[in-house]
């Protein structure tokens, strides 16, 4: 097969995974089954065919709206699935086909449904983190950035720098900061990327978050503590330290050692 060609196949792949992820965004918050029933429009009860379900292509054939009673269908299916086409195909250029690759991409899914659902709800689900420790403990075992001991110290890292930071902002102001899900959140990125990439996600993910939340404030006049999520910024923190983070942390200290 030419490579353009599987760059589009695994693009499309990504955007299947991603029409199922829409399904976990929706239905884990209710804490119902992701697999039965079958998907209904909330407004009409329509039950929706496998020929409305073609990723990205449906949405732009509907117009972005049930096919029965013409509602509005969330923008966020269709981003969704096209972030994850794009995501998919990025990590393989970066790891080519490999076990290390499907790992990858199981990883990559469970950031991707954390964020949509921070997004709409401000909560990140035990039923992804708390898994996503020993699962992540485990691939340390296949994974070439990480040794079981530095999936453990970031196990470790990951959950216990925000501990401190959300005992310290608590013990300052006597209000609730971080929420318990960004530290089970971190732990579960500490186990997958070890202790250094922890580190790095949460570096990258507290300057994107910062300048994004000033910006929100000046902007819309929000207030800091209800300004932003955390969980979408150590996503995207999480991402980057998987594609770049080696990279990040030699440059790191190659400029702190002079
Ligand atoms: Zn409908």
């Amino acid at each position: 097969m030419s490579p353009t060609l599987l760059v589009i196949a695994l693009f499309v792949f990504g955007t299947i995974i991603g029409s199922f992820l829409n399904v976990c965004i929706v239905r884990m918050p209710q804490q119902s089954s992701i697999v039965f029933p079958g998907s209904h429009c909330p407004n009409c009860n329509y039950q929706i065919r496998f020929y409305d379900n073609i990723p990205l292509v449906s949405y732009i054939m509907l117009g972005g709206r049930c096919r029965s009673c013409k509602t509005p269908i969330s923008m966020r299916y269709f981003v969704v699935e096209l972030l994850m086409g794009l995501l998919v195909a990025a990590l393989f250029f970066y790891f080519g086909f490999s076990l290390v690759f499907i790992l990858c991409v199981v990883f990559t899914a469970a950031l991707v449904v954390i964020t949509f659902i921070d997004l709409q709800h401000q909560i990140i689900p035990d039923r992804i983190s708390l898994p996503g420790i020993p699962l992540g403990f485990l691939c340390s075992f296949v994974l070439p950035w990480n040794s079981w001991l530095d999936s453990l110290l970031g196990i470790l890292v990951g959950g216990g720098v925000l501990y401190a930071f959300a005992l310290g902002y608590y013990l300052l102001t006597k209000k609730e900061g971080m929420g318990g899900g960004d530290i089970k959140m971190l732990a579960m990125i500490g186990a997958f990327l070890g202790w250094k990439g922890a580190l790095a996600t949460l570096i990258l993910a507290a300057i994107a978050g910062s300048l994004i939340g000033v910006m929100l404030i000046v902007l819309k006049g929000k207030d800091f503590k209800y300004a932003v999520p955390f969980g979408p910024f150590l996503a995207a923190g999480a991402f980057s330290a998987l594609l770049y983070g080696e990279r990040l942390i030699t440059w790191y200290c190659s400029i702190s050692a002079r």
